[in-house]
């Protein structure tokens, strides 16, 4: 998981902005009566989230007594999710502080929406909250979907309060058998406590990271196979060993935790491999 830099909106703002068109008087009245609930649930996340705790964040159904969970969840999806709502552009900038437009979730595919990092449907006070609001690719946001931490072990990483650091975490292993296969796995540091080092574990498991990571991997091996083929029929001992070498010290150089520096450094790690276990099964 990558960190991003926390959205600059504030859920106060947010929300006076998303409710400042609601033609239905009382429906109007109604929702600038939760304004104070809305940006009281958002300090309480954020304390949360700061602490780690937010499993022990409590689920509430409504807002305030008389705005229902889909009246909030429409304050989101139509006047901040749609196209020329009055909250667009916050969406849209929260959308694009993503690098490179890839999910900070798993670290590969594109954003493709905003994920809601506890669910609008249980949290809905939350519903336009940008500290609650990831960017995120498809299949992330899905796995998530109304994911419901009990204990802080469950809590998925948040890209705007946890960073996982430059230390190695994430590991590859070669299947030393043709075809060869990687398996990847998340591997703490030393200094990790015991809950992060649980929590980071969950991430990977429950967005399903070790089967995207290992189909990838698969793929940028089909596209090297031929280069290290020819450098294995020139020099059987080093010259494979030596190339993967290379590209493990350059991938990690921008991704330490990425999957292509995780496979690089488990190819270069295999003497099978570099024997010519990367050619293909006959
Ligand atoms: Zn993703």
């Amino acid at each position: 998981m990558w960190s991003l830099e926390k959205p600059t909106h504030s859920a106060q703002s947010t929300f006076v902005r998303c409710i400042s068109r609601v033609r239905n008087g009382g429906l109007a009245a109604r929702l600038a009566d939760a304004t104070q609930t809305v940006t009281t649930a958002s300090a309480r996340f954020d304390r949360a989230a700061r602490s780690g705790r937010l499993h022990e964040i409590a689920r509430h159904d409504i807002v305030a007594p008389d705005i229902s969970i889909d009246e909030m969840g429409k304050v989101y999806t139509q006047r901040m999710a749609k196209i020329g709502a009055p909250g667009r552009d916050i969406y849209d900038e929260i959308f694009a502080s993503a690098p490179l437009g890839r999910c900070p979730y798993c670290m590969q595919r594109s954003v493709a929406t905003l994920d809601h990092h506890l669910p609008k449907a249980h949290f809905p006070s939350l519903a336009v909250a940008p500290l609650n609001l990831v960017p995120a690719c498809s299949d992330c946001n899905k796995a998530k979907l109304d994911a419901l931490p009990i204990r802080a072990e469950e809590v998925t990483l948040h890209p705007y309060y946890d960073d996982l650091g430059d230390e190695i975490w994430l590991h590859a292993r070669v299947v030393e058998v043709r075809p060869t296969a990687l398996r990847f796995t998340v591997i703490p540091p030393i200094g990790w406590s015991e809950v992060l080092a649980e929590r980071a574990r969950n991430h990977f498991r429950m967005l399903g990271l070790a089967a995207l990571f290992a189909s990838e991997a698969a793929e940028e091996l089909l596209n090297i196979r031929h280069q290290l083929a020819m450098l294995h029929e020139a020099d059987p001992e080093d010259a494979v060993k030596d190339e993967l070498e290379r590209r493990a010290l350059s991938c990690a150089d921008a991704r330490p935790n990425g999957w292509r520096a995780a496979a690089y450094r488990a190819w270069h790690g295999s003497a099978w491999f570099c024997g010519g276990g990367f050619l293909p099964a006959v």
